[in-house]
């Protein structure tokens, strides 16, 4: 028998189950399918694990207005389920003359995005915030943080759970037919199955357009190319001295070979950018050397041999190498005509942050 639910939303990983969450919030019988054994085993499991602020995106694009309301949203809904967090402000950092006017310049768009908080330091002020930096100026955010992001997904599902919907693990999505007043979903895995549904939301992340591609009935010409950044972390033997997040401006394709912290305070550094052509975690080890070099300009004072290779996340890329970076899209019914039907593609960075706006964006679109 064919079992037929109000939506689908394929993939577990922090959008999907935000997404899912919304839905069921809404009082529609949700399915998550997930194509591996457990939730957020890939770039939700793979990042900063940074709460954003919204300071470095185009005023008016999505990722600006979506990670300045995700970002109060997450904090209430961190303090509300008891997910770990910590409000721990970061500071950002110029370190060579040049960069003080784009320091200026990045205070002026965050104000833009809405966000009003900024504070400008002296030299002398952020090294008495945090005696070992190095910086001829600095911009403190004190609405940056960091969040367990596996705590937070379990949150997600587990509200998502509580209103009635239901996770699919080893479920991947194989096939789905728009049929007019819904969906045919073909589902692979140790047990195959048919599922009816009336929205479908396609949050596979990196293999977004691949899932698109196998949706029978939208138009090829909505089918982005999807391209894969790296971004490699190295982690710091022994603790960090320093209690914020330390950021240099940012650079192509990514914001900056930074210092992050996690909750127990091990502190670890990236992530690069590094244009490869099929996911692959792997490390190469040899990448520490130019992290050396880069943190020094903030830090000087890191030791010979104290970074280790840690671990990789990839970032959906709707733009390539020297083009300019490419908005979150999410993709509706006005745009490709399939009712019922969302795909979200390129969500990289803020998507963490903004899980929550995304979800609420995603129902807006569905007319929910
Ligand atoms: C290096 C790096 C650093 C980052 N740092 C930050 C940060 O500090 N702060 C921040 O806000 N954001 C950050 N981000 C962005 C953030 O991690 C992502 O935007 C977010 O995790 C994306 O979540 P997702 O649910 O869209 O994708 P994913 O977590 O990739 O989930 C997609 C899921 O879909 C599943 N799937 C795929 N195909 C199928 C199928 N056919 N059937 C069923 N399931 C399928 C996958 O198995 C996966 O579990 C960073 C990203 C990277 C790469």
């Amino acid at each position: 028998m064919t079992e037929k639910v109000g939506a689908v939303v394929v993939g577990a990983g922090v959008v999907g189950l935000a997404c899912a969450r919304a839905l069921a919030l809404r009082g529609i019988e949700t399915i998550v399918l997930e194509a591996h054994d457990a939730i957020g085993l890939e770039t939700s499991s793979r990042n900063s694990e940074v709460i954003h602020a919204g300071l470095y995106y185009p005023p008016g694009s999505l990722k600006a207005r979506l990670c300045v309301e995700g970002n109060r949203r997450l904090y209430e809904f961190c303090a509300a389920h008891r997910v770990a967090h910590r409000r721990c402000g970061k500071l950002i950092v110029a370190t060579a003359p040049e960069q003080e006017e784009k320091l200026a310049a990045l205070k002026s768009q965050s104000l833009r995005n809405g966000v009003a908080d900024l504070q400008p330091l002296s030299a002398a002020e952020a090294r008495a915030l945090e005696p070992q930096l190095r910086a001829r100026a600095a911009l403190l955010s004190p609405s940056t943080g960091i969040v367990d992001s596996h705590g937070l997904m379990l949150a997600l599902l587990g509200e998502a759970e509580a209103h009635g919907a239901a996770l699919a693990l080893m479920s991947p999505l194989v096939r789905a037919e728009a049929r007019g007043d819904g969906f045919l979903l073909e589902v692979g895995g140790a047990e195959p199955m048919r599922l009816v549904c009336g929205l479908l939301i396609n949050s596979a992340g990196l293999h977004a357009a691949k899932v698109a591609a196998a949706i029978g009935g939208l138009d090829a010409c909505h089918l982005p190319a999807l391209r894969y950044a790296r971004g490699n972390y190295f982690s710091l033997a022994g603790r960090a001295p320093f209690s914020r997040l330390v950021y240099p401006l940012p650079e192509p394709g990514g914001l900056g070979v930074h210092l992050t912290l996690d909750l127990g305070g091990q502190a670890r550094f990236g992530p690069d950018v590094e244009w490869i052509g099929a996911i692959d975690y792997t490390i190469d080890p040899r990448r520490g050397d130019a992290f050396y070099a880069e943190v020094r300009k903030y830090w000087p004072g890191l030791p010979d041999g104290a970074l280790a290779p840690a671990y990789a996340g990839i970032r959906p890329k709707l733009s390539g190498p020297g083009e300019p970076a490419a908005d979150f899209l999410v993709q509706s019914p006005a745009a490709h005509g399939v009712a019922g039907l969302v795909n979200l593609f390129g969500i990289e960075s803020p998507g963490l942050t903004a899980c929550l706006a995304l979800a609420e964006h995603v129902c807006r679109e569905l007319g929910l």
